[in-house]
């Protein structure tokens, strides 16, 4: 079973066709999308509804003919208002396959895949999807604004961003990272399982910022090392191995990987998975 494994795109429409040209190339099977799938310039941030039904719609279709099957989710910079509409326009292919608390088997194979795409609270206005780590975490010291959420029309025709007015008190009601992990299926040991968050976990140098920063989630390193799926993949922080040097680490047995994203390149992981054995290589190609 070939993988490839990419996130982070952020509606690049090269990067995308890239992707499909690469797998196609060199026959993958599945490609998997750790989140943060839609645009966010200024510009097209308020326009990432019409990408979802414009751009990617055409690229579900080409992933179509090309019978390529497709394991996504969206990220935090993914308005939660287009969350609906995306799961209208994914519900219309078979081979897409939503991962976001919704475990699938990897079509073909005995594979499990789930995962969710709640981050850690972090400076950045829009908090979506942002969460305590754990019932003992606490907001981000940092802020550089007013934390807004998303808010608009049903199906998300006219996006606008809503002032949270409590953000200590909107934290605390909803369920932490922790907490969402717990909820996920029991990962088979019999069979090989794959656990994407976009959400890098602590302590392995795939969390390391410009500034050095580590911003990893210790809640999902200890649920890795606790349930030990066979393989875990995570996004987020683009700079992170051009930071730390590391795409790749393990706890215990279970391998993990976070491969970034450049800038003028297309980051991606090329996986390779034979019975209980996982190969796996960074790439990063000029486009
Ligand atoms: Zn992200």
């Amino acid at each position: 079973m070939k993988i490839l494994y990419v996130t982070d795109l952020h509606g690049d429409e090269k990067k995308y066709n890239k992707v499909l040209e690469i797998a196609i190339e060199e026959n993958f099977d599945a490609i998997i999308n750790g989140g943060d799938m839609l645009p966010k310039d200024d510009v097209f941030f308020y326009e990432q509804n019409k990408f979802i039904n414009g751009f990617l719609t055409t690229y579900f279709n080409e992933l179509k003919q090309a019978n390529i099957q497709y394991y996504c989710m969206l990220g935090n910079d993914d308005m939660g208002i287009v969350d609906r509409i995306f799961n209208v326009v994914v519900a219309k292919y078979t081979n897409i396959h939503i991962i976001n608390h919704e475990p699938a088997i990897l079509s073909g194979s005995k594979i499990q895949i789930f995962g969710i795409n709640l981050v850690k609270d972090y400076p950045f206005r829009l908090k979506d999807r942002c969460r305590l780590d754990s019932s003992n975490d606490v907001p981000n010291a940092h802020q550089i604004g007013t934390p807004l959420m998303s808010t608009g029309t049903d199906l998300g025709d006219f996006i606008k961003f809503k002032v949270i007015q409590d953000y200590n008190d909107y934290l605390k009601r909803k369920p932490t990272i922790e907490c969402a992990l717990e909820g996920l299926p029991q990962v088979d040991k019999e069979v090989i399982s794959i656990l994407v968050t976009h959400q890098p976990p602590a302590h392995l140098g795939l969390d390391v910022c410009r500034n050095k920063d580590k911003v990893g989630s210790d809640a999902v390193y200890r649920y890795i090392a606790q349930a030990q799926p066979s393989l875990s993949l995570h996004g987020h922080i683009h700079e992170s191995y051009f930071t730390s040097g590391f795409y790749a680490n393990k706890i215990n047995n279970t391998v993990c990987i976070q491969p970034g994203q450049d800038f003028s390149h297309l980051t991606y992981v090329d996986i390779e998975i034979n019975g209980k054995d996982i190969k796996h290589k960074w790439r990063n190609i000029k486009i």
